[in-house]
């Protein structure tokens, strides 16, 4: 991994060269809250983004799309529609998210849908400052050293340059849409300023969740009151899932035409929060209660994810927290478990 600087103030020229590669998308202001929108006008571009609504995973796997077409004789895969992107201001939380969406779609199965979009979305990374809902240190997830193709580094208001990562064979060939505005002459004084400024930032994580020991935990917890207790609060809205950046399940619907005997595969996100999500043919459902969804949830967060990959399926970023209005999150679940905070009832029935 090589690293170059960049004059903050040569960022909007950068991303401007950078349509040459493709589209160009951003952190946006929606309200009092964050998107990821197309950057046709750079100066909308918000670079204290704390978090999106939605994580970028969106871009990898769209919210609903066709997969393929096909008629009485043969199908056509729909993957002349994915053109090359680029996404800047992805945080490091983010980008572990990403990551472990590679884990998923492109390792034991690969999804051509997934792989074709990973491999033409350029993903810039933007260092960050977390705010109260922010645990990603806790989760490890608060630097990165893969997953990107360039990652830029903000080491404070008064520094006059970004300290840019290039992560990837793509990466460097972004830097060279604009290379004349690069440095490549890191000195000294940039490597001390670059540990000191981490040496601040990790002191401004106000939240921390203790992670350790959480899938033993999740095992002895399996039959505890508390799981009945959270599922009589869960509204079973799938929210927490749609902004999880780590989510990934999705539902297929052929819809077609019998007339002409033509139709395409639509895919859509799905939630394991929903009741549907597995009810199967003959009307059986798996977990019809919601106290077993949840527990479904924070299960493969917490205990599958690690046992099966050697780490959580949490990234730290705080969207469950930020999104589900009836308190239900990571946070809330973790010192449930943990007993650091009191249930309903007050103690656990055996
Ligand atoms: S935990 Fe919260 S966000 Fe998730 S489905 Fe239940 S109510 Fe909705
Ligand atoms: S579980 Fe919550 S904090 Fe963890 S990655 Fe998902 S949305 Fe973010």
């Amino acid at each position: 991994m090589k690293a170059l600087k960049l004059k903050k103030r040569y960022l909007t020229e950068y991303l401007d060269s950078l349509r040459k590669y493709g589209e160009v998308f951003g952190p946006v202001k929606k309200g009092d809250k964050f998107i990821y929108d197309r950057l046709d006008d750079l100066s909308r571009l918000e670079l204290k983004m704390l978090r999106t609504i939605v994580p970028a995973k969106k871009f990898l796997v769209p919210p609903r799309f066709n997969t393929f077409s096909f008629d009485d004789k043969s199908y056509h895969a729909e993957l002349e529609n994915i053109q090359p992107r680029v996404i800047f201001g992805v945080h490091p939380c983010e980008i572990h998210g990403i990551m472990i969406l590679d884990k998923l779609f492109t390792e034991r199965l690969p999804d051509i849908y997934y792989t074709e979009r990973r491999k033409k979305t350029a993903i810039i990374g933007l260092s960050c400052v977390p705010d109260d809902k922010c645990f990603a240190k806790s989760t490890n997830t608060h630097f990165v050293e893969a997953g990107f193709d360039l990652a830029f580094n903000d080491l404070g208001e008064g520094e006059e340059d970004y300290l840019v990562w290039i992560g990837s064979s793509l990466g460097d060939d972004l830097v060279r849409y604009h290379l004349d505005l690069f440095d490549e002459n890191i000195k000294q004084q940039d490597l001390d300023k670059y540990i000191k400024w981490r040496r601040w930032r990790d002191y401004q994580y106000k939240l921390e969740i203790d992670m350790t020991g959480m899938p033993d935990i999740m095992e002895l917890s399996h039959d505890l009151p508390v799981w009945q207790e959270l599922g009589d609060k869960c509204l079973s809205c799938g929210s927490c899932s749609m902004v999880c950046p780590t989510c990934a399940c999705y539902n297929i619907i052929d819809r077609m035409n019998p007339a002409v005997f033509q139709g395409f595969r639509e895919r859509y996100w799905d939630s394991c929060m929903f009741k549907e999500f597995a009810l199967v043919a003959g009307g059986h459902n798996f977990r019809e209660s919601r106290a077993a969804r949840v527990r479904l949830w924070y299960t493969h967060k917490l205990k599958a994810f690690i046992t099966e990959f050697g780490r959580p399926a949490c990234v730290g970023c705080g969207r469950c927290i930020d999104t589900c209005v009836v308190d239900i999150n990571v946070k809330t679940v973790a010192s449930a478990l943990r007993g650091t905070e009191k249930t309903q009832s007050g103690k656990r029935k055996k």
